[in-house]
């Protein structure tokens, strides 16, 4: 059964929101819990492996449907009143843009369903605008901080690393989509523990790559093209990007036996993790999707229950009765197998 309904929503979630075939709670008290569930992007790798999680903690009673917002926010406005006129118990919102969720809260609040962001942290006026608002994250400066020290500890145990001998860092950065929290704190915060641990910075170059591997490739070619071997060390805000930036290092020739430059990203895919175990990948920040969905999940269910979401019935730690907190773990090959020892991949 529970697969049954899953398969189907994960095969039809426009039908199911757009064919009228939905089921109203209020009409039958005796329905099952309905959660709506809007993911900015489908397509985004991150997104997939927290939508799978939230899928896969969903219990058999309880029907989970998702939107793609396909990265417009006027569509997941639309998909949201859809969910709104089905009256879901509960929504699940990652959101296309992030400044765009005060009013969303306002329309929850007027429909008297509760919320949980997730991913895209609105901001804290945002928050407080509705006592059923909550978000389920982690914590972008402590990833930031995490991938600076993992070029800091490659910089200090490789002293070649700073190729031109000046004792400056000459870096790029690889931004992700501006606005979004974990592209700005992650940038800020990178840079921060490089110059914490007593070394000094040149920026080459910085620009968006957007979260994708297509768009991570072209900057760096542009990069490569630019300043080549100038260039000490690449920063990635995500795994993508990050992959992305070695397909173009590989492609131009700057990866061979007697040629490296440390690239860093964030999030832990699977892509990533073979790039590290090839050594074309210093290392990565696990972003925890697992734990992401779950959590999303529980915080959801608990609030379509009618219950004030909790350490007891969530299962995870909350911060001021308001946000989860997934922490993010640094990976190198060396440390691969403990750091992910606690998620279930
Ligand atoms: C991830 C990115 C992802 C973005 C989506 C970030 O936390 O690191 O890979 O594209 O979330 O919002």
């Amino acid at each position: 059964m529970k697969n049954r309904v899953k398969l189907y929503i994960l095969a039809t979630p426009l039908l199911l929101m757009m064919g009228g075939c939905s089921i109203m709670r209020s009409d039958d008290p005796n329905a099952p819990l309905k959660i709506g569930v809007l993911i900015y992007r489908f397509d985004d790798t991150f997104m997939t492996e927290v939508r799978n999680s939230i899928l896969a903690a969903a219990d058999s009673h309880v029907i989970v449907e998702f939107a793609d917002s396909r990265n417009s926010q006027s569509t997941q406005n639309h998909q949201m009143d859809k969910f709104v006129k089905e009256k879901v118990d509960a929504l699940a919102i990652n959101p296309v843009d992030r400044t765009a969720a005060a009013a969303m809260i306002t329309k929850a609040k007027a429909a008297n369903i509760p919320v949980v962001f997730f991913n895209r942290e609105p901001v804290a006026d945002a928050m407080k605008k509705w006592d059923k608002v909550y978000y389920v994250g982690a914590k972008a400066e402590q990833s930031g901080t995490m991938s600076g020290q993992l070029i800091v500890d490659y910089i200090k145990s490789h002293p070649e690393a700073d190729k031109n001998k000046d004792d400056v860092l000459q870096y790029v950065m690889l931004k992700g989509e501006p606005g979004h929290q974990d592209a700005e704190l992650r940038t800020k915060f990178a840079i921060k523990a490089v110059e914490d641990a007593g070394i000094k910075v040149e920026k080459l170059a910085e620009d968006t790559g957007m979260w994708e591997r297509s768009k991570g490739k072209a900057k760096m070619s542009t990069f490569l093209g630019l300043y080549g071997d100038r260039i000490e060390a690449v920063f990635a805000n995500n795994d993508d990007m990050a992959l992305g930036a070695i397909d173009a290092m590989q492609e131009k020739g700057f990866i061979t036996a007697d040629r490296f430059i440390p690239v860093v990203g964030v999030n832990g895919t699977a892509s990533a993790m073979k790039a590290m175990e090839d050594g074309a990948l210093l290392g990565t920040v696990l972003n925890d999707a697992v734990n992401q969905g779950k959590a999303t999940y529980a915080v959801a269910h608990s609030l379509a229950s009618g219950q004030i979401p909790d350490q007891t019935n969530i299962g995870y730690e909350m911060a001021d009765g308001l946000y989860v907190w997934i922490p993010y773990k640094k990976i190198t090959k060396g440390n691969r197998s403990i750091n992910l020892s606690n998620s279930i991949r």
